[in-house]
């Protein structure tokens, strides 16, 4: 008999049929003689929706009842759970994340799980109960409903895993397994037996969201033993994230690629090459918390330089009316800012003991005449910049290029 704590998607609780279904799945494993912990999305658009009527009351509402009433969604999703179980005979109760209790610190939206009360769940569990806990969602010290940032439902999985020491924590999603990379945006990607949890955090880092960040470091963490699964086809084996693989002798050097569309360009030209210029421009951009991606300085033979940087594309229009002071308080001659461009980037632990993979990627990149305009580089990944339009472009034939092209697909 083994824990196995279960999380199920949006997509995957889309529907009553979908719950239906997620029941069915939940009772099979139980029959096998497990005990289930299972956690729910919200329904698969609900979360959105919800943000949506907050926008549409304000254009800047408040981080505490954002949390608030964002957290029904999950709300909904666990009782229709349990019902659908209780209809099946089966014993099962629905909790919502300040009633397990999964405490977490103040920071609304995007909270930190800090603990969680497992003495509940346990007791349910010795007594035979499945137990359904509502994912994204947790309590301050002060009783507040907090949330964990987007697709937090899959580190409420995790994280529950680890504090009740799981045999496994099963990720069910719309995909059946981690690919290569998004297989929306490349048909020809191949699911990945296993990756480390080291390339999966990389991934998740940069773009792929099929598990969310936070999850794959607290499974690192905590070693908790984690697959992706689909809940849609039967009896795959998913992909499993494991510290290290054993195969490092077949390891590919690339394992797979990432992109996102979330950053935004901005070049400061004509600054003085001065010390202290970076200080000067970058400063004021974190003072308003806004995090910074890459960055490029080029000097030019005038003795002043060029330097560009990028952040979040949500912080576009803030960073862009700091930079206005900041170019005239360092004397540039102008600022620039694109929020057309996208992040590809390749990730594999195999690039630690291959050389060339850097020139590979460019000579790829400029058969397709896609210029690079930035590029960083660390230990296990490669990323570019480049113009938004051939992003997938981009994906596609570097997909092919590194020989990660499925068999048999066209
Ligand atoms: P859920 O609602 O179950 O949490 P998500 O939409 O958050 O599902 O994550 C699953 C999606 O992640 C897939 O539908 C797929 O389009 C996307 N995705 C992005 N990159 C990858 C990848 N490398 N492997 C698999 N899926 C990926
Ligand atoms: N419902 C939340 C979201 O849409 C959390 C999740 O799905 O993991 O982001
Ligand atoms: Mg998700």
């Amino acid at each position: 008999m083994a824990l196995i704590v279960q999380k199920y998607g949006g997509t995957s609780v889309g529907t009553p049929e979908r719950i239906q279904a997620v029941a069915e799945r939940v009772l099979k494993w139980r029959a096998q003689g497990h005990q289930l912990v299972v956690v729910v999305s919200a329904m698969s658009g609900e979360t959105n929706r919800l943000i949506a009527l907050a926008t549409a009351v304000t254009a800047d509402p408040d981080p505490r009842e954002l949390d608030q009433m964002v957290s029904t969604g999950e709300q909904v999703t666990i009782a229709l759970l349990a019902m659908a179980l209780q209809s099946r005979g089966a014993p099962a109760r629905s909790y919502t994340g300040a009633q397990v209790a999964v405490r977490t610190d103040k920071a609304y939206t995007k909270a930190r799980i800090e603990h969680i009360d497992v003495e509940r769940m346990q007791k349910d569990l010795q007594s035979g109960r499945i137990v359904i806990v509502a994912g994204f969602q947790g309590v301050d010290d002060e009783g507040n409903i907090t949330t964990l940032g987007r697709g937090g439902s899959d580190t409420t999985g995790v994280a529950l895993a680890a504090a009740l020491k799981a045999d496994e924590c099963q990720i069910y999603t719309d995909v059946d397994g981690v690919y290569t990379t998004d297989p929306r945006v490349v048909p020809q990607a191949r699911r990945l037996e296993r990756i480390t949890f080291e390339e999966m955090l990389e991934m998740a880092s940069l773009g792929s969201k099929v598990l969310q960040i936070r999850s794959v470091e607290f499974a690192g963490k905590y070693n908790v033993p984690l697959r992706v699964l689909s809940s849609f086809a039967e009896g795959g084996a998913g992909t499993l994230i494991t510290v290290d693989s054993e195969e490092s002798m077949e390891q590919p050097v690339i394992s797979g690629i990432a992109f996102n569309r979330d950053e935004a360009k901005f070049t400061v030209r004509g600054v003085p090459d001065i010390p202290g210029v970076a200080f000067r421009i970058l400063g004021p951009v974190g003072q308003a918390n806004i995090e910074v991606d890459m960055i490029v300085q080029n000097v030019a033979a005038d003795n002043t330089t060029d330097f560009t940087f990028t952040v979040h594309r949500n912080d576009y229009r803030k960073v862009l009316s700091i930079l206005e002071q900041v170019s005239r308080d360092v004397g540039a001659k102008e600022v620039t800012a694109d929020d057309k461009i996208a992040k590809v980037s390749l990730v594999g632990v195999g690039m630690r003991s291959h050389a060339g993979v850097a020139s590979q990627m460019f000579a790829t990149l400029a058969h397709e005449n896609i210029n690079i305009q930035m590029i960083s580089t660390s230990e296990i990944k490669i990323s570019v910049v480049l113009q938004e339009k051939y992003m997938e472009l981009a994906v596609r034939a570097l997909h092919t290029a590194f020989g990660l092209d499925s068999v048999g697909v066209v």
